[in-house]
């Protein structure tokens, strides 16, 4: 299972973070709010879920899409059977019902796996947000709700701690359903499960704040916000970026060349010999190798951009640069990868990772380091090339020439004597 660190999951919560530091800010700007637009503010969740749930179906995005109704059924109950104070038995019966309610179901979203949407999904998954609501709506329309007020058990009559609304047993269960998000967030570092981790968070927070005017509307809002984020985030993240390298992909570079102006240098990259890694070691090594040539160029192409352009190939763009710079570059990048001890792991390694410990302490070895190599082919766009396309493709004949060569190395298409090459291996 992959690890990620600690930085990356900061990075995933940090827009959430920010949308949750700023809701101080605006609610204190909400007091200035005339009564007309504060009726108008209240429309917003609706307004805001309704766009979410659409995205969120165009999207695929079937976690968020729960999570989006969720907030919402939260909000219209409260909105409808929850605008008088607490002291009230059946107002107290309704708000520890949903602040119960609310953070189970963020648990079972959670455990959820990212599927595509289908009808079947749907009719299987959303009666069960919708119904726990339904259930309290008509128990509080029929005045039900104060008759349960004597069977309510202890633990959800006594506040975990004083001034705060939440009950001990809500507390609990807002803390088992954002520990068990962080371990998801953890291993699977999407920024989906960042936002589902922020969201419980807000609304824990709305719940212990509850007394407080408009916190409800602010809270869902901010959280809606969020889940718009999350969706057109990753639906373009799904169009831009590769997801095996984390690099941009082919759209990416399109885009990019259309709006890279007359001056440019393009670099086309292909792995030397790569169908010996997948062949030798299989194709997961073969997957490892590209991510590990990904993130080297990445960092050693400063000033440029690279992009997975597909397979084994991939682009450097380098902006408002000429050939003589941009190979400069072009050799740094080729020779970090060359000098990169590339960590293999035996096919035969034994799968018990004590015996795999012992054998690689005594003499068998079932962990092996390889390089890897990377031949490069450079031109610079000038009045000759009518469009991106003839550039590409005079870099491409470039990189034949490198591989004609003997590989390792960056051959310009304007440069007759490319600089001196170190370690020129085939
Ligand atoms: P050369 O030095 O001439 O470039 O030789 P090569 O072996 O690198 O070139 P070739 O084009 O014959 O091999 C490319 C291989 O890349 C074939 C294909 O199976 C493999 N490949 C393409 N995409 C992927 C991928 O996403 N993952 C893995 N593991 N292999 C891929
Ligand atoms: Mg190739
Ligand atoms: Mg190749």
């Amino acid at each position: 299972m992959p690890r990620y660190n600690l930085q990356k999951i900061i990075k995933l919560m940090l827009p959430g973070i920010i949308l949750m530091l700023l809701a101080p800010v605006i609610h204190s700007q909400l007091h200035g709010l005339t009564f007309i637009q504060q009726q108008l503010f209240s429309y917003l969740p609706p307004l805001l879920s309704g766009l979410a749930i659409i995205l969120c179906i165009s999207f695929n995005q079937g976690r968020l899409l729960l999570t989006t109704v969720n907030l919402l059924c939260l909000f219209l109950l409260i909105q409808n059977q929850l605008q008088s104070s607490l002291n009230h038995p059946s107002n107290f019966v309704l708000f520890s019902g949903i602040s119960l309610l609310f953070p189970l179901l963020q648990l079972f979203i959670n455990f959820i796996p990212e599927r595509g949407l289908s009808p079947r999904w749907l009719v299987r998954h959303l009666p069960i947000i919708v119904s726990g609501y339904l259930f309290f709506w008509v128990a509080a329309e029929n005045l039900l709700l104060s008759d349960w007020f004597g069977a309510l058990p202890m633990g959800l009559i006594q506040m975990f701690s004083d001034p705060y609304l939440l009950s001990q047993w809500a507390v609990s269960l807002f803390a088992l359903t954002t520990l068990l998000g962080l371990i998801i967030l953890w291993f699977r570092a999407t920024l989906a499960d960042a936002c589902l981790v922020i969201i419980t968070l807000t609304i824990a927070a709305m719940l212990a704040l509850f007394s407080e005017s408009s916190v409800s509307v602010l809270s869902c809002t901010l959280g809606l916000i969020l889940i718009l984020f999350t969706v057109l985030f990753n639906s373009y993240s799904m169009a831009f970026i590769d997801e095996l390298t984390g690099l941009p992909g082919r759209r990416a570079l399109e885009n990019t060349l259309r709006s890279a102006g007359r001056h440019y240098t393009l670099g086309m990259v292909d792995i030397d010999h790569f169908k010996k890694f997948n062949d030798t070691y299989g194709h997961d090594v073969g997957d490892q190798v590209l991510k590990m040539v990904a993130s080297q160029m990445k960092q050693a192409a400063r000033g440029a951009t690279v992009f997975r352009y597909g397979g084994e190939e991939f682009t450097i763009v380098f902006k408002k640069m000429d050939e003589v710079r941009a190979i400069e570059i072009a050799e740094k990048v080729r020779t970090t990868i060359a000098a990169y001890p590339m960590r293999i792991r035996d096919k035969n390694r034994p799968c018990n990772e004590k015996q795999g410990r012992q054998l690689r302490n005594g003499s068998g070895r079932s962990e092996d380091t390889t390089e890897v190599t990377i031949s490069i082919g450079l031109c610079e766009k000038t009045r000759e090339h009518k469009d991106s396309q003839a550039v590409i493709k005079q870099a491409d004949e470039a990189l034949y020439l490198a591989k004609q060569q003997g590989r390792n190395r960056s051959v310009a298409c304007h440069i007759t004597q490319p600089p001196t090459r170190r370690a020129v291996r085939s």
